[in-house]
């Protein structure tokens, strides 16, 4: 994703996406023709405080999404990345909460915009020039994200709190799909209703359409993936080469089988792996040897296969190999998880 890394806090990136800086520009247009006490049209400093608000907008959304991945850490769902982007942010989880737990944390990010709204609901109190003013329009903002989040449109905040109630009875991957099916119906409702009111809110109504039907597709994912152990789906016929094959034969021989990368293996144990991109730049007679990784990210045929999906989707390697004490035993690769959802599409079908 085109997004710049700005810090890290608690081993968690803190990343921007590049249309956040086109989106406070247009933010502080927006509150700039807004009247009051939803925007500053017209007052004194109205620019200067258009500014100010749409920045510290952002930095309350940052504070809710931290509110998120700071519980959700304490519970043991470590957080990798949080990237905040056009309406918010997303917190990269390496697992998700369910149920109960995924309830807990989806109220985090609303309560502390609720208590933004608070603090400067009481700021508006005050009479100091500016700080009113600014304090009026800041808690009625926050006030808005916090309700606007909990509404039960899956995936934001609200669906996922009706997901994590439905999954304890209902079990996870068919709570997600009806609330992603909820969420999409008031996607469908928010878009009509946005086209005759606000355009806004038609255009936010498509990214909520799409986050859920995104998420839907992942769980289905998820629920075939965990019942099966990478061994039983991994391809067993691995094509290997040595050590000491040059970059030439290495090229012919990649040719013929036609795949990117290659285990490299030595008296039948895995070594290093090679893949195109390594030996484009070298000169033929280059021994693979010379120009393989060393680190190779294995995988056992006893691990559950939604481990070499998440290992793929987080590394972006699109072939793993499969060890059994360090000999290669098989394969899996990206297209063998797709070709296994379509094969499980096909039996669902059949069972219907
Ligand atoms: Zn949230």
């Amino acid at each position: 994703m085109s997004s710049i890394r700005l810090f890290s806090i608690s081993g968690m990136d803190v990343k921007v996406h590049y249309s956040l800086f086109i989106v406070i520009a247009f933010l502080t247009w927006i509150f700039n023709v807004q009247s009051y006490p939803y925007g500053f049209k017209g007052m004194e400093f109205g620019i200067f405080l258009s500014f100010l608000a749409s920045l510290s907008l952002f930095i309350a959304v940052f504070l809710h999404e931290l509110g998120h991945s700071f519980l959700s850490i304490r519970m043991g769902y470590p957080v990798r990345e949080i990237v905040l982007f056009i309406f918010g942010g997303v917190s990269v989880l390496e697992k998700h909460p369910k149920g109960i737990d995924e309830v807990k944390v989806s109220v985090a990010g609303p309560s502390v915009s609720f208590f933004i709204a608070l603090i400067f609901y009481i700021a508006s109190q005050s009479q100091i020039f500016l700080l009113k003013e600014f304090s009026e329009v800041f808690y009625r903002i926050n006030l808005i994200i916090g309700i606007f989040n909990l509404l039960p449109a899956f995936p934001l905040d609200g669906g996922r709190i009706l997901r994590g109630l439905m999954a304890e009875r209902i079990g996870f991957t068919k709570a997600t799909s009806i609330s992603a099916e909820i969420g999409k119906g008031m996607a469908i409702f928010m878009a009509i209703f946005g086209l005759i009111y606000n355009l806004w809110l038609t255009f936010i109504a498509i990214f909520i359409y799409l986050g859920a039907s995104e998420e839907e597709k992942l769980s289905r994912i998820e629920s075939v993936l965990e019942r099966l152990k990478v061994g039983e789906i991994m391809t067993e016929d691995v094509k290997t080469v040595s050590k000491d094959m040059s970059v030439e034969e290495f090229i012919s021989f990649a040719f013929k089988n036609k795949h990117l990368g290659y285990p490299v293996v030595e008296n039948e144990k895995l070594v290093g792996i090679v893949t195109l991109h390594d030996v484009v730049s070298k000169g033929k007679e280059t021994r693979i040897g010379d120009v393989m990784k060393r680190d190779v990210v294995v995988l056992s045929p006893d691990d559950p296969s939604i481990k070499a999906f998440r290992i793929m989707n987080e590394t972006g390697l699109g072939r793993i190999p499969v060890v059994r004490e360090g000999r290669i035993v098989g394969i899996i690769s990206k297209t063998d998880l797709l070709r296994l959802m379509e094969i499980e599409e096909v039996l669902k079908l059949g069972r219907k």
